[in-house]
């Protein structure tokens, strides 16, 4: 589904992608982990082309990424993406959140679009949550209801940037579920993580950055016992 070929990314002198080439199938949870710096957060926003890259190719679903225009756009939609801090609009209810794309770039009808928003809601377990504001939840609600937000969508992948990491330790379980629920059901998955456990239950791979460069892939028990790359090895030792 996502197929990226010797692509390469700088930030004026900092060559922060460096011949990364990574393809993901469809229903594939990619989990992606590495020292802080190595370029994580970068591979997922120019997997939606948040980030320009400098060369080499990414292809979704069998087209060359659009660098602009409405297929960018459209792709974006194609591409959901939760980040660390949940970004939600503040000045609008969670039931807004979620309804706000689907009305605006989808176009589907507002009831609809509210009927939808709240089974989604209700499959993350906040639908109770919906008419309250971003500030009035907790941080593990508030990102389920980016969950539900980017799921509103029909997106046929999902991104996820460190999810968990803004969250107090007593929520972070209920945000796995959700995305643990996800991957099962066939979700395409990046997710970019330091839930070790998460990586071992729900990833059909793990893939191990360092200094902008794929260091080693493996599915997650080969990995996490047989890491075969110095930098692997002593990454786990210091997390594990
Ligand atoms: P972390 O685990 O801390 O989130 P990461 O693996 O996600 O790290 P990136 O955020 O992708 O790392 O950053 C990779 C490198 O690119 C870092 O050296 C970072 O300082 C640099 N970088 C990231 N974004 C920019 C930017 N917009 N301009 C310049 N340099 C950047
Ligand atoms: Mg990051």
């Amino acid at each position: 589904l996502i197929v990226l070929d010797r692509v390469n990314k700088h930030f004026g002198p900092l060559h922060v992608l460096q011949d990364v080439s990574l393809s993901i199938d469809r229903g594939e949870v990619v989990v992606v982990i590495g020292p802080s710096g190595s370029g994580k957060s970068t591979l997922c926003r120019t997997i939606n082309r948040l980030e320009p890259i400098n060369s080499g190719t990414i292809t979704f679903d069998g087209q060359e990424l659009p660098a602009e225009g409405r297929a960018l756009a459209r792709l974006r939609s194609d591409v959901g993406m939760v980040f660390q801090s949940f970004n939600l609009f503040a000045h609008k209810t969670i039931l807004e959140n979620v309804t706000l794309g689907p009305i605006k770039v989808r176009k589907e009808k507002p009831a609809e679009a509210r009927e939808r928003a709240m089974a989604l809601l209700d499959r993350v377990g906040i639908a109770n949550q919906a008419d309250k504001y971003p500030a009035m939840l907790s941080g593990g609600q508030q990102q389920r209801a980016a969950i539900a937000r980017a799921l509103a969508m029909r997106p046929k992948a999902m991104l996820f940037d460190e999810p968990t990491s803004a969250l107090d330790p007593e929520m972070v379980g209920e945000v796995l579920d959700v995305m643990t629920s996800l991957a099962a059901e066939g979700m395409t998955m990046v997710v970019v993580t330091h839930e070790m456990g998460f990586a071992r239950h729900a990833a059909n791979r793990v893939v191990f950055m360092a200094d902008g460069q794929l260091v080693e892939q493996a599915a997650p028990a080969e990995f996490f016992a047989n890491p075969t790359s110095d930098r692997a090895k002593d990454f786990l030792s210091k997390i594990l």
